[in-house]
């Protein structure tokens, strides 16, 4: 095992998280970047790295559509991100010149890693989780591996009840419209009322349950599809005052009862949560997998 330092990045929308962590995972260093075009993102990253000296491993949890397949030839390409500059774009490109193994997933795959490992998911066989912000994106694990299949799944892309009368939003999606992430990510949400839920919320008593039952949907969806032990939701919309409580009333609603189990408690309390690493949790599963990226390397 090398004593060399640990990179890891959470790559967002807005912003890029990076840090140092020591093997052990603790952090020596971090700092927080603004996502402007790969150009220009890419290389303040790496200089970031570079000061550090050489590096065991770096692990990276990103915004997508991303190849995470580690046997395809464009691992760690972008895909089809709407992102103006991203597609094509290749996190090999800017930092193998630091000579560190890469291990790259998604955001809420490394996020669904970090709060397996010391938050909300310990003790998790399958943990489910989902992060609505300025996009909405879900992470499966069975027991800390990431589901998926051709590709990593695309949660925030089901299409939910939309009742056009309740909601004449006709969502932002530039490939579906109305699939969730087109009616109740941040972005839709500013589109809709002009200002972040909380605001929104003080002029239309419906916007926060309106919201609620579209993440509700998917809800239901990650519990029918994976049967999680827990599902945890975060991101920046997560943090509206009563948005948490209204998505665990009509979970419950629509389920119906169909599902027995005693992890799913009355209310839902425990069994739908916040992320307990809060902001942390992406960066916290970016330095987990830049671990085991250095174990990969046998070092
Ligand atoms: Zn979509």
């Amino acid at each position: 095992m090398t004593d060399q330092p640990i990179g890891a990045v959470e790559a967002g929308g807005t912003k890029f998280v990076l840090a140092v962590a020591d093997a052990a995972g603790r952090i020596i260093d971090r700092t927080r970047i603004d996502t402007r075009t790969p150009d220009v993102t890419f290389p303040e990253m790496a200089a970031f790295f570079a000061a550090h000296g050489p590096l065991a491993g770096i692990g990276i949890a990103s915004f997508g559509p991303i190849d995470i397949n580690p046997a395809s030839p464009a691992y760690g390409t972008f895909t089809t991100t709407p992102k103006p500059g991203w597609s094509g774009a290749r996190f090999h490109d800017a930092l193998a010149h630091l000579g560190a193994p890469l291990l790259i997933e998604t955001d809420v795959n490394g996020a669904a890693l970090g709060e397996w490992l010391s938050g909300a998911g310990q003790g998790c066989e399958t943990l489910a989780y989902t992060t609505i912000g300025t996009g909405i994106g879900a992470g499966v694990l069975h027991r800390g591996a990431a589901r998926g299949g051709i590709s990593h799944l695309e949660a925030g892309h089901i299409r939910p009840v939309r009742d056009p009368v309740r909601d004449p939003f006709a969502g932002r999606c530039p490939y579906h419209g109305d699939c969730l992430e087109g009616l109740a990510s941040g972005p839709a949400i500013i589109d809709r009322w002009g200002a972040p839920l909380d605001e929104a919320a003080r002029t239309d008593p419906d916007a926060i349950p309106l919201i609620a039952s579209y993440l509700a949907d998917l809800a239901v969806s990650l519990v029918l599809l994976h049967m999680p032990d827990r599902l945890i939701f975060g991101g920046g919309v997560m943090k509206t005052p009563g948005l948490l409580e209204s998505l665990r009333h009509q979970t419950e609603l629509r389920l119906a009862g169909y599902v027995s189990h005693p992890r799913l408690d009355p209310g839902l309390a425990t069994y739908i949560a916040a992320p307990a690493l809060g902001d942390d949790a992406g960066i916290t599963g970016a330095i987990a997998l830049g671990q085991q990226a250095s174990r990969q390397r046998g070092d």
